[in-house]
C-alpha cells in the first residue's frame, strides 16, 4: 500500500467512529464500569447514561424514548422484529421482504422457509425500485410481518416506505423496515412513516459495531429475541454493552447536526465521483435509478473487468471501495442486489461500490479520478493469466 492518506469510499460497510463518540463512551469503560441494573451508587451513573443515549436516539427518529430497545446490532433488530411478529402471531405463516434486503433479512427468511413458513421475496426492476402493486397482491389473510428495507446498502436505492407500510397497515399487517442505510442521510420520522418496527445499526453511524437499535410502535406484540435478565424493560436481555450504548447516543446527536451536509457537501462528492467516472471511463454504466437515491453512494458496473482485482488495485493505491460479491470459498458470487435488478452477470461480477462519508473530501474523489481509469484500462489489456493471478491472491486472502 502507498504511504498516502487512505482514501476510505466504503462507509457502508461501516464507518470510522468519530472522535468526540470515543471521547463520550471512555467514561464507561474506565470510571463508570458498574452494572446499570445493581442496586448500589456505582450503578446509578451507567443507568443515567443507558437513559441519556436512549433519548439521543429516539430524537434521531422521532419518539419516545421508551419505545426503543438496544440490540447487540443491526442484524439482530432485523432477525427480533420479524421473529417477535411470527411468535405473537402463531397462526400467520407467511413473511414479506424483497429480493435485495440485506443477508440479515434473506438468510433469516430462507431459514424460516427451513421451518415451515412461506416467504415471498418482492421483485425490483432495473433501477431497484419496488412496484406498490406488487406489495398489494402478496399480502394475504396469514401475511404475519412484512419487511422491507428504507435505504439498499449496494446500490443507495430508496424505497417508498412510507407508502409501503400505508399499504400493510389498510390490510392490517405488521410492517417492519430496515433503516440502517438510512441513518444520518435522511430524516427519519417514525410516526410520519407509520412503521411498527425500525432497526438501526451504530457503525454504520460513526460509533463502534456490535450496538443496534430496534423500534418497536407502542402497544405492538413483542416477544424478546434473547431471553435472560429484565434488562430493557424485559425486552431483550443481557447486561447492557454501556460504553456503546452511550457512542450511540452521542452518534445520534452527531448525525442530526450533518444530516445537511450529508445532503450537500457529501452529495456533491459522490456526484462528482459518478460523473467523473462515467464521463471518463468506457464502458461504465450506474447500476441503480438516479433518484430517489442516498446521497452518499454510487455502484457502477465496469464491463468486461472483474471487480476484485479492480478493488485490489485500487487497494495498492490506499483506495477502499466494494463490490457487492460475496467471497464464499474462494468463488466470487455475483451480488444478489444486483441480480434481482436483471443486471447482466458479467457486468454485475465488474460492479463497484462507492459509499462516501463525512470525512470525505474532495482531494479523495481527485484521487480516485487520477487512479481508476488507468486500472480499468489496465485490466481489460491484461491477460488472463493476469486477471487469473489476482483472483488467485484474493481467494488466498479470504
Ligand atoms: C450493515 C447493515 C445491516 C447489519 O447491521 P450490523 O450491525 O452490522 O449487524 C443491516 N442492514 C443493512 C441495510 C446494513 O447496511
Amino acid at each position: 500500500m502507498s504511504d498516502k492518506r487512505l482514501v476510505y469510499l466504503d462507509n457502508n460497510a461501516t464507518t470510522q467512529v468519530a472522535p468526540e463518540v470515543v471521547e463520550a463512551m471512555l467514561p464507561c469503560l474506565t470510571k463508570h464500569w458498574g452494572n446499570p441494573s445493581s442496586a448500589y451508587d456505582l450503578a446509578n451513573a451507567p443507568a443515567r447514561m443507558i437513559e441519556t443515549a436512549r433519548s439521543q436516539v429516539a430524537l434521531l427518529i422521532g419518539t419516545e424514548p421508551r419505545n426503543i430497545i438496544f440490540t447487540g446490532c443491526g442484524t439482530e433488530s432485523n432477525n427480533t422484529a420479524i421473529q417477535s411478529a411470527l411468535y405473537c402471531n402463531p397462526t400467520k405463516r407467511h413473511v414479506i421482504t424483497t429480493a435485495v434486503e440485506h443477508s440479515a433479512n434473506i438468510k433469516l427468511c430462507h431459514q424460516l422457509e427451513k421451518r415451515g413458513y412461506e416467504v415471498t421475496f418482492l421483485p425490483v426492476d432495473l433501477d431497484g425500485g419496488i412496484d406498490l402493486c406488487d406489495l398489494q397482491a402478496a399480502i394475504r389473510p396469514d401475511t404475519g410481518i412484512v419487511s422491507i428495507m428504507w435505504a439498499n446498502n449496494e446500490t443507495g436505492v430508496l424505497f417508498p416506505v412510507e407508502e409501503l407500510a400505508a399499504i400493510c397497515r389498510s390490510h392490517g399487517v405488521l410492517f417492519h423496515t430496515d433503516a440502517v442505510q438510512a441513518a444520518g442521510k435522511l430524516p427519519i420520522d417514525v410516526q410520519k412513516l407509520g412503521v411498527d418496527f425500525l432497526s438501526l445499526s451504530a457503525h454504520k453511524l460513526r460509533a463502534p459495531k456490535g450496538i443496534g437499535l430496534l423500534y418497536v410502535k407502542p402497544n405492538t406484540p413483542f416477544q424478546p429475541y434473547i431471553i435472560g435478565g429484565g434488562q430493557e424493560r424485559g425486552q431483550r436481555g443481557g447486561t447492557e454493552n454501556v460504553a456503546n450504548i452511550v457512542a450511540f447516543g452521542k452518534a445520534a446527536e452527531l448525525a442530526l447536526e450533518h444530516i445537511d451536509e450529508e445532503n450537500t457537501r457529501v452529495r456533491s462528492l459522490r456526484n462528482k465521483l459518478e460523473q467523473g467516472i462515467l464521463q471518463t471511463i468506457r464502458g461504465s454504466v450506474r447500476n441503480g435509478g438516479g433518484e430517489p437515491r442516498l446521497p452518499n453512494t454510487t455502484n457502477i458496473g465496469f464491463d468486461g473487468v472483474e471487480a476484485e482485482a479492480i478493488l485490489l488495485l485500487l487497494d495498492r493505491e490506499g483506495i477502499c471501495a466494494s463490490s457487492g460479491s460475496a467471497c464464499t470459498t474462494g468463488s466470487i458470487e455475483p451480488s444478489h442486489v444486483l441480480q434481482a435488478m436483471g443486471v447482466p452477470l458479467l457486468r454485475s461480477k465488474g460492479s463497484l461500490r462507492f459509499s462516501f462519508g463525512l470525512d470525505n473530501t474532495e482531494a479523495d474523489v481527485n484521487r480516485v479520478l487520477e487512479k481508476l481509469p488507468a486500472i480499468v484500462a489496465r485490466l481489460r489489456d491484461a491477460s488472463p493469466e493476469a486477471l487469473s493471478q489476482a483472483e488467485e491472491r484474493l481467494a488466498n486472502t479470504g
